[in-house]
């Protein structure tokens, strides 16, 4: 394949765009952030369920609160009643003692429910702290995921005005090469990645590799205008003054 060498020097600059757009690619599916973001949700997700269990906690713990409460009530309830049938002058001595031991054990009854009660309260509250506790730490893992989120953003950002600027360049450059130098330039770059790149100093600037003697004797002779590829990695090798022959 023939290409005027000048043409070819301008596939070089197809093939720095095209390395940026890879760059720009690449790095947009691997930026730091991503990984931050994946890492912040996880937290942010442990501390809601974290704080769904605590509520869940509290609600059993308001439960028991009332219901000791109410059966402290009726305790209560009993020994008045008690004390009015006492009080009345209308019980036997018999019942009178059997009131008083009643009214005994209500009030040691009293007593241990009222005990209990308070020690509800004291684990209540102790809950409640927890929960305090476990919102302030969603805030601050709903803050770290929002701020990683804002910095992926502003770096897709500026990816993006890259992208758009070397599209462009690559929209103005495509065009300008023959059909068959494209072809090949699009499929080289398809199968290994770079289509074409600069013969320095005697190697391939694509596949890095030095070529031997008789390789570079043999390119020496071709003439200027023919297409001339690295055989070990396909690329389209450009010759300049560099390239040392
Ligand atoms: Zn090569």
């Amino acid at each position: 394949m023939k290409a005027d060498p000048a043409v070819q020097r301008r596939l070089l600059e197809l093939a720095d765009v095209d390395a940026e757009l890879a760059r720009v690619d690449h790095r947009r599916r691997t930026l730091p952030e991503l990984a931050e973001i994946a890492e912040a949700e996880k937290s942010v997700q442990a501390r809601k369920d974290a704080q769904v269990a605590n509520e869940t906690t509290l609600g059993d713990l308001d439960r028991e609160v009332k219901r000791q409460e109410k059966e402290i009530d009726a305790v209560r309830a009993r020994e008045d009643r008690d004390r009015a049938l006492m009080a009345g002058g209308t019980v036997s001595p018999k019942q009178m003692t059997d009131l008083e031991h009643e009214l005994t054990t209500l009030q040691r009854r009293q007593t241990t429910l009222e005990d209990d009660l308070l020690e509800l309260m004291e684990r209540r509250e102790a809950v409640e702290l927890d929960g305090q506790q476990a919102a302030a730490e969603l805030s601050k893992a709903e803050e770290t995921l929002t701020e990683a989120a804002n910095r992926r953003d502003q770096a897709l950002v500026d990816l993006e005005t890259t992208w758009a600027r070397r599209t462009a360049d690559r929209e103005r450059l495509a065009p300008t090469f023959p059909a068959p130098l494209t072809e090949l330039y699009e499929r080289v770059r398809k199968n290994k990645g770079i289509g074409a790149a600069l013969l320095r100093a005697r190697r391939c600037g694509a596949c890095r590799i030095e070529l031997d003697r008789s390789a570079i004797a043999r390119i020496a002779n071709t003439a200027a205008d023919e297409v001339v590829t690295c055989e070990e990695c396909d690329a389209i090798m450009v010759r300049t003054p560099e390239s040392g022959l």
